[in-house]
């Protein structure tokens, strides 16, 4: 099981990206979403609402102490830094783990235990770019792909796909 946990969010400032680093996880295998840093919950309401009507049974909660969810997490912790060795050098064995995955992402400032505390510390290339284009790439490569073929059996609502036009259908 993939479990995606951002961490230091803030209220108002954060509200888009770590929505999108929610619905990205979601999207890309992750069956639980934990936030950090300042409680929001417009974010727990909304991620949850997508959830329940598009499917996949995703859990968000919240929870203040980060440090407690990475020490007590059983399974392969994976940090994504733009500071670390490339995810290239170190996915095989990662994925050769078969395990559960705790996949950490930041916002401005990750404090430095979360280097110590990780399994790996990994980077989606080291240039700065964002949480969400680097938990989408990370499970993507973890997934082989699944996210091309992922569809949720309990959605309320689907997407007809069409060349052109917009077709949703409820169940
Ligand atoms: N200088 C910051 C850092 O520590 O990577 C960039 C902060 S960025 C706004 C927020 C989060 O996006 C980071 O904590 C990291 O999880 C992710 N991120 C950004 N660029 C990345 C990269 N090149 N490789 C892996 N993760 C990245």
């Amino acid at each position: 099981m993939i479990t995606v946990l951002r961490l230091g969010h803030r209220r108002f400032r954060d509200m888009r990206i770590t929505t999108h680093v929610a619905l990205t996880a979601r999207a890309f295998g992750a069956k639980k979403v934990i936030l950090s840093g300042e409680k929001d919950d417009k974010i727990l309401e909304s991620v949850a609402d997508v959830a329940k009507r598009w499917g996949g049974g995703l859990e968000i909660t919240y929870d203040k102490n980060w440090k407690r969810v990475i020490k007590d997490f059983k399974g392969t912790k994976v940090h994504l830094t733009m500071f670390a060795p490339s995810m290239t050098e170190k996915i095989k064995e990662i994925k050769a783990k078969k395990d559960s995955l705790l996949l950490i992402v930041g916002g401005e400032k990750v404090p430095g235990e979360v280097f110590q505390m990780a399994d790996y510390n990994i980077a989606i290339g080291n240039q700065p770019h964002s949480e969400v284009a680097a938990t989408a790439i990370f499970l993507h490569e973890y997934t082989n792909g699944a996210e091309f073929k992922t569809t949720f059996k309990d959605a309320k609502i689907k997407v007809d796909p069409l060349e052109r036009g917009r077709k949703t259908v409820e169940n």
